[in-house]
């Protein structure tokens, strides 16, 4: 599939993202634990309502792995996942274009606090990553999809494979520079913190895997 362009405004936020202006990189982990919480309570809800689907507590979890060798954090949500247009539409374009607004107008006022004080999303995993990969099976659906990013320049959707429902998030971790330090980010205590930090209260066990370091 030929690379697609971000919309515009997605575009603006990502270049925001990718030159991180920002000093806290690390709520990138807060952004993507809650949209797998958000997308666990969409399945969690689904299956309290609907007969024909069966879970148990344990179904429902979000995990984190490090590859250290690989450079790679990964998140695994059993949420209810994306079809390949859910792919398209929601991480393609920023629906709440009133928002970024919102943001950029507080920000030159306030300073760059605020950005820890709102919701960001998605993109802020380009503070860390310089490669993210989503791979997606929707509730409901036989076929995977895999969409890719390196940043600004677009991004494709591919059928690939998953065998459980849910979404695999896999950041390829910056390497470090002169200015910025991105190797914390593989750091199984320095995860544990951040989570602890901003996502504290989340009501799915966030589990960590560090066994491929
Ligand atoms: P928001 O969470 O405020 O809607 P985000 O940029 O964080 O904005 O996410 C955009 C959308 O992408 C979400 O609304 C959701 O539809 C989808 N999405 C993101 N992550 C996941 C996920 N892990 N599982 C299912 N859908 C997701
Ligand atoms: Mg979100």
């Amino acid at each position: 599939m030929a690379k697609k362009q971000f919309k515009a405004e997605s575009k603006r936020l990502l270049e925001m993202m990718i030159n991180s202006i920002y000093t806290q990189k690390e709520i990138f982990l807060r952004e993507l634990v809650s949209n797998a919480s958000d997308a666990i309570d969409k399945i969690y809800y689904k299956a309290l309502t609907d007969d024909s689907l069966v879970f148990n507590k344990e179904d429902f979890y979000i995990k984190l792995s490090v590859d250290k060798a690989n450079r790679t954090l990964t998140l695994t949500d059993t949420g209810i996942g994306m079809t390949q247009e859910e792919l398209e539409n929601n991480l393609g374009i920023i629906a709440k274009s009133g928002s970024l607004a919102f943001k950029q107008e507080n920000e030159a006022k306030e300073g760059h606090n605020i950005i820890g004080q709102f919701g960001v999303g998605f993109y802020s995993a380009f503070m860390v990553a310089d490669e993210v990969k989503v791979t997606t099976k929707a509730l409901g659906s036989d076929q995977a999809y895999v969409w890719v990013s390196k940043g600004a320049d677009g991004y494709t959707i591919t059928p690939g494979e998953k065998e459980s429902v849910g979404t695999e998030i896999v950041l390829k971790i910056k390497e470090n520079t002169e200015d910025e330090q991105y190797d914390e980010y593989l750091e199984q205590y320095r995860l544990r913190a951040i989570v602890k930090k901003y996502s504290d209260f989340i009501r799915y066990p966030i589990k960590m895997d560090m066994t491929s370091q």
